[in-house]
């Protein structure tokens, strides 16, 4: 499938719902604290979008590497899990816990996508540590998506500020193309490896949606599963962290359309 290219009115639209995504990421985030368990912290997310009139992108979405729909709106990814947790009643975040929300919503025909890391009380240095750096790979990632770059680009921008913190990006996982759907072409992988296996580079044109999410962990490059079917976990099961942006390749420069008021 070819990448999608759009205007800037479109743009205002896949804005629209990212904005609603940010709200109902930053309400889960408002709810996180010892104690609650992550089926708990699905339900708040699923209320949140019904109140704002969008629809939850990941709730029944198949994905390719599935059989199964997904039966939650949020993922929710807690300490060694990556990417895909699925909420649970017997999953309880506690103190010390860095927990990955990951949302996507629908609005009016255009979808959302966006995901943070919150550290649940005192975390450890080393917790800390890796938060910062995947902030930072995902501001890098941002910096260079600008028309006539290349998704390698991008890789490279993650794996340069995994290095200098010496912490690991995931292989097989990565970003992707976002507009009228919430998973478009490119796939972009966040390890060159995984870039290597695609054998496809993409060059970044004016009009392209990208959402980046670099995902980084403190052991190892490799990933595995829980035994759930969806929850991605780190082969070392060392701590993984994970952010997510929406960004516009624009003639300008990049246009961030996941605005968070805390940054
Ligand atoms: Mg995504
Ligand atoms: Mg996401």
């Amino acid at each position: 499938m070819a990448v999608e290219l759009y205007s800037f009115k479109e743009i205002e639209k896949i804005r629209s719902a990212c904005r609603v995504v940010v709200e109902v990421l930053e309400a889960v985030a408002r709810a996180i604290k010892p104690g609650i368990s992550t089926y708990e912290l699905d339900l708040i997310a699923r209320e949140e979008t019904k109140k704002r009139g969008a629809k939850p992108a990941f709730l029944n979405y198949k994905p390719p590497f599935s059989k199964e729909k997904f039966p939650a709106s949020l993922c929710v990814s807690v300490n060694e899990a990556v990417v895909h947790g699925l909420p649970k009643k017997e999953c309880i975040i506690k103190e010390g816990d860095i927990v990955s929300l990951d949302f996507g919503a629908h609005v009016e025909g255009y979808a959302g996508d966006s995901a943070l890391t919150i550290a649940v009380g005192e975390v450890s240095k080393e917790k800390e540590l890796l938060m910062r750096a995947t902030r930072e790979a995902l501001a890098e990632a941002v910096k260079v998506c600008i028309p006539g770059n290349w998704v390698s680009d991008i890789v490279d921008a993650i794996y340069r500020v995994a290095k200098k913190y010496g912490v690991y990006p995931l292989k097989n996982l990565g970003g992707h193309g976002i507009g009228r759907k919430v998973h478009e072409e490119p796939f972009i992988p966040n390890h060159p490896a995984t870039l290597a296996q695609e054998k496809k580079d993409y060059k970044l044109r004016q009009g392209m949606v990208v959402a980046l999410e670099p995902m980084l962990s403190l052991g190892t490059e490799e990933i595995a599963h829980d035994g759930d079917q969806w929850t991605v976990i780190t082969a070392d099961k060392s701590p993984a962290a994970h952010y997510e942006y929406v960004v516009a390749i624009t003639k300008q420069g990049p246009l961030v359309l996941t605005e968070f008021k805390n940054g």
